[in-house]
């Protein structure tokens, strides 16, 4: 079975574990200014925060970048 995002990266149109087009997306600005994607698969549930890089291609950012960049840093 052809993996649909191995070609050319995640999409922010197909869920790229089981390749749905059913996505619920919502455009997210986090707290340091980084403009993301957020991607609900609705047949496997997967969730997802995509942020469009440079180079036009979009990158799958880990939940782990997505809190680490909405908090707000102390001073
Ligand atoms: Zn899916």
């Amino acid at each position: 079975m052809v993996d649909p995002a191995a070609a050319d990266g995640p999409r922010p149109d197909v869920c790229s574990t089981c390749g749905s087009a059913e996505l619920t997306r919502l455009p997210m600005v986090l707290t340091d200014g980084t403009d993301v994607t957020f991607v609900s698969c609705h047949r496997c549930e997967r969730r997802e925060w995509l942020t469009l890089g440079a180079d036009g291609s979009w990158e799958s950012l880990p939940i782990e970048a997505v809190i680490q960049r909405s908090a707000r840093k102390p001073r």
